[in-house]
């Protein structure tokens, strides 16, 4: 396979909101040489299948008087008191994240909600709009008041349509499926990738000043998800391997309603708008678990919950392993107007017309609030002692900066890849600006690349390179889940480990070079192989429960010994190493409370 250098300035790897925030940013501040890959085309990037919204505190909608929490909304006239504060969204956040957000990037992200939702739409980004034609807004789980501005089920495709236009605008160059490999690191400073050009099996030396991931979640290392093919968690484990530890990664967000079966998202507009959760017997369950904010309570509380009266016997389907959702007293109008995808899924995926039957859901993984430490200007953080990596960058999904701690709140990640995808962008073009060099690369990094597909092309091994995802995603479903105890994850970790021996020895069909999937589902594999060993250690490794990592042996929260981030570093041993570091907290105004919803 032939190789060839090329080089930018700023080398984005994702073309999601973070990457193109961070791209469109670093563009208009005048470095004039930014350029994008994606491994699929950019507007396929995950960002663009948010449905529910985007959180800020704009203060356009409140639930009229005397209706209580779950009825109906009306725009605030003007002059009228504000329900809402970026006050109040900062603590509502923190709450959420069970005390583990780091306060002071939670303060950035909820004061930047605002303006950046306003530049979403000053840029053309078209909402749902209120009567008066102000931005429309739903409520959210974990949200005490209506903040999550939509445009109907489709807000991540409106979005990510909006900031890809800018960016094109701005001259950013897109290499459109285009496989990042490796992360170039020399004498402790990153000087490029390297990347396969997937449509002529090239493989290609990145070099730039600065290189920014925005690779995305990675709800594909379990079996039932609602998120994208291509959320494989690549940057996650490119990163790992060239020594940046990651942060965090025990916590997995299960998100309620995903199709029954399939995982796909039906999404949390449907509870914010008013859905019903219901079990065989008919009961909402909620109000054992959630008394006061009931189906809106965060979606690690009701996945919870949905877990608890499947396996109780309370579950519905052929297996039992389902939960209803009963939207059909919202009305037809309601439903056509602001749920369409919804109904669309529903229709396609379960044969259900959600105006007149309740829909047939699960939970399903979501979403990763661990990821590559980063400072809130998207720095990637080297070590323990929070060191910068310099020249390299990380934002949204696959970074962990750390907002969400350990359960996130709908809508606050579109928020989050928008908020610190933007800042990245100014950081990387002040890095730039204050004269970032080209640094030489001094052997040739594309050579174990080259090495690693050569390998996959000739070896004949007995093993089946999809087998071995289909068995890593059921273990980590069913030893890594929603509850956890030591039993199941050292189970975990014993087949992790078992199947990344038995990689060495896959073999791939397709022997091909140009458009090789075969291949690319090989790296996707080992990636998945690489991460998932340091979720699962992790999550034995924390003897408590917190947000979404819920122990049936240790179910109790516990700050004096777990208030703490996770680190793991890989050994040189390829094992991952756990250390932990302190989390931001402000003592005096939000010092750790009991949980209650
Ligand atoms: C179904 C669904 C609904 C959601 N709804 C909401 C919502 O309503 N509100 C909300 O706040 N959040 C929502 N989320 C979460 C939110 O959409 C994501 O967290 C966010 O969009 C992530 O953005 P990102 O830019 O970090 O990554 P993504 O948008 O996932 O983009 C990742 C990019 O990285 C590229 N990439 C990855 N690996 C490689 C590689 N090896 N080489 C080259 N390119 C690579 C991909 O091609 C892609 O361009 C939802 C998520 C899902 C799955």
């Amino acid at each position: 396979m032939s190789s060839e250098t090329i080089t930018h300035d700023v080398i984005i790897v994702g073309a999601g909101l973070a990457g193109s925030w961070a791209a469109m940013i670093a563009a208009k501040q005048g470095v004039k040489d930014v350029a994008v890959l994606s491994k699929i085309h950019p507007l396929r990037s995950h960002s663009s299948a948010a449905q529910g919204g985007i959180a800020a505190a704009l203060n356009n909608c409140r639930p009229v008087a005397g209706t209580g929490p779950r009825g109906p909304l009306e725009q605030i006239p003007p002059g009228d008191e504000p329900v809402d504060s970026w006050e109040l969204h900062m603590f509502d956040t923190i709450k959420g994240s069970d005390w583990l957000g780091d306060q002071d990037a939670i303060e950035i992200l909820v004061k930047d909600a605002i303006e950046i939702v306003f530049q979403y739409e000053h840029m053309g980004c078209v909402f749902s709009r209120t009567p008066d034609g102000r931005i429309a807004q739903r409520r959210f789980g974990g949200h005490s008041v209506p903040r999550a501005n939509y445009s109907a089920d489709w807000t991540g495709h409106v979005l990510l349509h909006t900031i890809h236009e800018q960016a094109l605008r701005q001259g950013v160059h897109f290499y459109s499926e285009w496989y990042c490999l490796e992360l170039i690191v020399e004498e402790g400073i990153c000087c490029g990738v390297v990347a396969l050009d997937i449509l002529t099996g090239q493989i290609h030396t990145m070099r730039a000043r600065a290189v920014m991931f925005g690779t995305g979640g990675y709800g594909r290392a379990y079996a039932i998800t609602s998120n994208a093919y291509a959320n494989t968690g690549d940057g996650v484990a490119i990163a790992y391997n060239a020594g940046v530890p990651l942060m965090d990664m025990e916590f997995v967000q299960f998100h309620p309603t995903g199709v029954y079966k399939h995982g796909i998202l039906m999404s949390e507009a449907c509870r914010g708008e008013g859905g019903y959760l219901v079990n065989k017997d008919g009961d909402r369950f909620m109000e054992k678990y959630a008394p006061d904010k009931m189906e809106l309570a965060p979606r690690d509380l009701v996945s919870r919950s949905e877990q608890l009266e499947i396996d109780q016997g309370r579950g519905i389907g052929p297996d039992g392993k389902g939960i209803y959702l009963d939207l059909r007293h919202l009305g037809r109008e309601k439903i056509l107007q602001r749920l369409p995808q919804v109904r669309d899924i529903a229709l396609k995926f379960s044969g259900v017309d959600i105006i007149d039957e309740m829909a047939p859901i699960q939970p399903t993984t979501h979403y990763s609030m661990g990821g590559i430490p980063t400072n809130s200007d998207g720095q990637v953080r080297a070590n323990l002692a929070g060191d910068p990596l310099t020249g390299f960058y990380a934002a949204g999904e696959c970074a962990c900066v750390s907002v969400h701690g350990a359960n996130r709140l709908g809508t606050n990640s579109l928020l989050e890849a928008s908020v610190f995808g933007r800042r990245a962008g100014y950081a990387i073009s002040q890095f730039i600006q204050d004269g970032a060099e080209l640094k030489p690369i001094s052997d040739d990094p594309a050579e174990r690349s080259r090495k690693r597909i050569e390998t996959l092309l000739t070896r004949e091994g007995p093993e089946n390179v999809e087998h071995l995802a289909q068995e890593l995603k059921w273990t980590m479903t069913n030893n890594c889940g929603i509850f956890r105890d030591e039993p199941r994850l050292e189970q975990a970790l014993v087949d992790v480990k078992q199947l990344q021996e038995r990689f060495h020895s896959a073999a791939i069909m397709d022997k091909s070079s140009r458009f090789n999937t075969d291949l690319l589902a090989a790296f996707e594999t080992e990636h998945l192989l690489a991460f998932s060993e340091v979720i699962v250690s992790g999550a034995l490794a924390r003897q408590e429960s917190r947000g979404a990592h819920s122990r049936t042996d240790y179910p109790a929260r516990d700050d004096k010994n777990w208030l703490k981030h996770t680190l793991a570093r890989k050994d040189r041993d390829g094992r991952p190493i756990l250390e932990y570091t302190d989390v931001h907290i402000d003592w005096e105004k939000y010092p750790p409370q009991e949980r209650k919803y």
